[in-house]
């Protein structure tokens, strides 16, 4: 997995951590949706900055940046 550098201090120094967070939509307040998603997490070693990406949207643009070359 690779990601830009950091949005605070612009450094390509990071850690990556997956974890499984379980969401629930707000619309339907009766019958509570919920369902686990997997979601990045990119802390930046050098300022701590920790950024939070959703893996299915982040795989589906990583599949869509490699397919054009
Ligand atoms: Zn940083």
């Amino acid at each position: 997995m690779k990601f830009d550098e950091c949005i605070k201090c612009s450094s390509m120094n990071y850690e990556v951590k997956s974890a499984t967070i379980t969401t629930s939509s707000p619309i339907s307040s009766f019958i509570p949706i919920t369902k686990k998603e997997l979601f990045y997490i990119k802390i930046c070693i050098d300022c701590g900055c920790t950024e939070i990406y959703n893996a299915k949207i982040l795989d589906k643009y990583s599949k869509k940046k490699t397919s054009k070359c």
